[in-house]
């Protein structure tokens, strides 16, 4: 069954008491529900505290909460000043790593062969890549959207072997959608969720298609992830502001448990 995926972007934000402080609530909160299988929540600290957040995952729950890095390199270990590898990052038991995230695009300058390079190195290291595209204001206002999202996928998750893109998560991410306030209607972000869908079952198979969870992200909170879940082809969130607080999370998270269909 398809896996639905609530998971929190942290960014550059937390010290180390504020890291635990959050991820307490979220065990303490999980703990206390029980989780259906393809129910998967991610959280991510940045690189220097994902063994702090890990430690404080109880093994019960190791199934149902997991970490994710927020970049990582395309290289192999060697003289790369700065870097952080996916097999690092898997043997400080990482499960997934984002991926293609608009800030890194913009303010790191990541193009598309670069993004292609580091899903290959992290799915090929063991882990879950989530991969985001999205399109910016003026893009839409040009109705351009489609257009840039189909090359983003094309040009760095689509020439992936078939068993690989089964280990890619979608994040549609409307950058005009992130951290503004601003979300995308439900009905637009199903649209384009559909879109994805369809390209996948152009390019691989209906089965891949089916399989592959696509999450939107931008402004996702609890006002709002109730619209937005319970569109067929949202099969969960990536969210940033909301994942800072325990409350406004794990609110998401039990809209995702209520509505969405579980094994
Ligand atoms: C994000 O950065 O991936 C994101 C969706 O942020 P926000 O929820 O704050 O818009």
């Amino acid at each position: 069954m398809k896996k639905i995926i609530i998971a929190g972007n942290w960014k550059m934000n937390l010290l180390q008491a504020e890291v635990i402080q959050l991820m307490s609530g979220i065990v303490k909160h999980v703990k206390a529900q029980r989780l259906p299988n393809n129910l998967k929540i991610v959280c991510s600290p940045v690189y220097p505290y994902l063994q702090t957040a890990q430690s404080l995952i109880p093994e019960a729950l190791k199934s149902s909460l997991q970490l994710a890095a927020q970049n990582c390199s395309e290289q192999n270990p060697g003289a790369f000043t700065g870097e952080v590898n996916p097999a690092m990052l898997k043997d400080v038991s990482c499960k997934y790593v984002i991926i293609g995230h608009s800030e890194r695009r913009q303010y790191q300058k990541e193009d598309h062969q670069l993004l292609a390079a580091k899903t290959k190195n992290a799915i090929q290291s063991g882990l879950q890549v989530i991969f985001c595209c999205g399109e910016q204001l003026k893009e839409r206002q040009q109705d351009q959207q489609f257009n840039i999202v189909q090359q983003q996928l094309e040009e760095s998750i689509f020439d992936l072997h078939p068993d690989l893109l089964s280990k890619v998560a979608i994040a549609y991410e409307p950058v005009w959608a992130i951290g503004t306030g601003e979300t995308a209607t439900p009905e637009q972000a199903n649209e384009m969720h559909q879109f994805i869908r369809e390209l996948i079952h152009q390019n691989f198979s209906t089965e891949i298609a089916d399989n592959t969870s696509i999450l939107y992200g931008g402004s996702m909170k609890p006002a709002n992830a109730e619209a937005l879940l319970a569109q067929p082809d949202i099969d969960g969130g990536l969210i940033g502001g909301a994942a800072l607080q325990v409350e406004s999370f794990t609110g998401i998270i039990d809209i995702a448990l209520q509505l969405k269909p579980t094994a």
